[in-house]
């Protein structure tokens, strides 16, 4: 709308183009990049919380645009943000944060076709005399397994008295105890006689104390302090409020997280702390995880393999040992040489930085778009845009004509990069020229 009110070119950007990966279960990619290329936008797109104009995104085969239930894919699928500061809500406290998403899906939810069993041991009493009653509800704090939630039930006899205890986080209580008449049971216990012991087990906390307590131990889980649930994001430290963001997005108990840059905006000691953390969540709670960052040294600690974009597309994937060892996509070998290294045996080593800044995503290079950048773009370059080639280790593959021995990219012309470059920052300057004349 502004492009038409300042009469100046209103082509759409394509913020990611003809992107293409796949995550395996239980596994880590990092998605690397400059600011502006495409990573985030990739992500959200991964969530379905953008549209986009073409292609698909498919989660365990299925297509997350097509599905009836979008909130059961948003179950499974949740995100890390990057500005801790940012992407809590400083008026709600940090129990009320982490059980928003309970709140939002009405978990935890009972479910009518879910039966409810008990799992009974006897301590001193026949087994025949004692029947459990439970709850249906209370499949909200007892998983089902296949269609059915078990709760482990105790009942002992010692002395004149039966009483019961439960494994799970539930009230057994004996409403009758035996064959001296008995009486119903106001706490856990009832006298015993020689008739059946009645049992029952009932869910007694209510919803919201539910989430609460829920809300408690997702903040144990990451480090943080049951008793910190009534605080509020300002009084906690960065690390500490990243910490609460990780644990809002495990409330739902999703496969899948997408992590974006989820340490960028923190202290360096705080940023391997929160690494290792989401390791040990991977590890315990078998999670798959998209890892988003610029930093290249966080995404070879957390990641299994490495895609690397540019200007809106991968220009090369694979193995992490194989990009960061051999890298064979220019673009990947600059953004490893600018990588800081402490190594004295370093110290004289010169960094040859890319020239240049990324292109306008309105407007990107023809053919390959990375050519007006690349120290070793030719002719070739310009007239075609490269496929992604095998190259290197097993599994690894790069966008770049280099890798083709066969390629006409050997036989062309050097292209002067850095006149082109010239050349478009003069086409740019005079489209805003033009649209401030209009706007005159
Ligand atoms: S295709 Fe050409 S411009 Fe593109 S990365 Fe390879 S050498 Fe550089």
């Amino acid at each position: 709308m502004i492009d038409r009110l300042l009469g100046s070119d209103g082509r759409s950007v394509k913020a990611v183009d003809g992107v293409s990966f796949a995550i395996e279960e239980g596994e880590t990619l990092g998605l690397v990049g400059e600011s502006g290329c495409g990573k985030s936008t990739t992500g959200e797109t991964l969530l379905a919380l953008q549209d986009p104009t073409g292609g698909d995104v498919r989660f365990d085969g299925e297509s997350v645009f097509d599905r009836d239930d979008v909130a059961a894919f948003r179950r499974r699928a949740q995100v890390v943000f990057q500005d801790p500061f940012s992407s809590l809500d400083p008026r709600q406290t940090a129990g009320a944060i982490v059980t928003e998403p309970l709140v939002i899906h009405g978990l935890p939810d009972t479910d009518p076709d879910v039966r409810t069993e008990a799992a009974v041991t006897t301590e001193g009493i026949d087994s025949d005399r004692v029947e459990v009653r439970v709850d249906g509800d209370v499949d909200r704090v007892v998983d089902p397994v296949d269609g059915v939630a078990t709760v482990h039930v105790t009942v002992r006899r010692r002395g004149g008295t039966v009483s019961a205890s439960v494994a799970e986080d539930l009230t057994a209580r004996v409403v009758r105890g035996g064959g001296d008449g008995g009486r119903s049971g106001d706490g856990a216990a009832g006298s015993a006689g020689d008739g059946p012991v009645v049992v029952e087990v009932t869910l007694d906390r209510s919803l919201s104390e539910i989430r609460r307590d829920r809300a408690k131990e997702l903040l144990e889980r990451v480090g943080l302090s049951a008793d910190q649930v009534d605080r509020y994001p300002h009084e906690f430290s960065g690390g500490q409020r990243q910490r609460i963001g990780i644990a809002r997005a495990l409330a739902l108990e999703p496969d899948f997280l997408v992590l974006d840059e989820p340490v960028s905006a923190l202290d360096v000691s705080v940023q391997a702390q929160i690494l290792n953390l989401l390791d040990d969540l991977q590890a315990e709670l078998g999670l798959t995880y998209l890892f988003i960052a610029h930093d290249l040294s966080v995404v070879r600690h957390i990641s299994d393999r490495v895609a690397v974009m540019y200007l809106g597309e991968i220009v090369e994937r694979g193995p992490v040992d194989a990009i960061f060892e051999d890298p064979q996509h220019p673009y990947t070998q600059a953004l490893l040489d600018s990588v800081p290294r402490a190594d004295t045996s370093e110290q004289g080593r010169r960094v040859d930085a890319l020239a240049g800044d990324v292109p306008s995503p309105r407007d990107p290079p023809a053919g390959c778009r990375f050519h007006t950048r690349c120290p070793h773009a030719r002719e070739a370059c310009r007239a075609e845009a490269p496929d992604d080639y095998e190259a290197g280790a097993p599994g690894q593959r790069a966008a770049c004509f280099r890798v083709l021995d066969d390629h006409p990219y050997w036989q062309s012309e050097p292209i002067d990069a850095a006149a082109e470059r010239a050349e478009r920052d003069r086409s740019v300057g005079d489209d805003a020229g033009d649209a401030a004349a209009n706007d005159d």
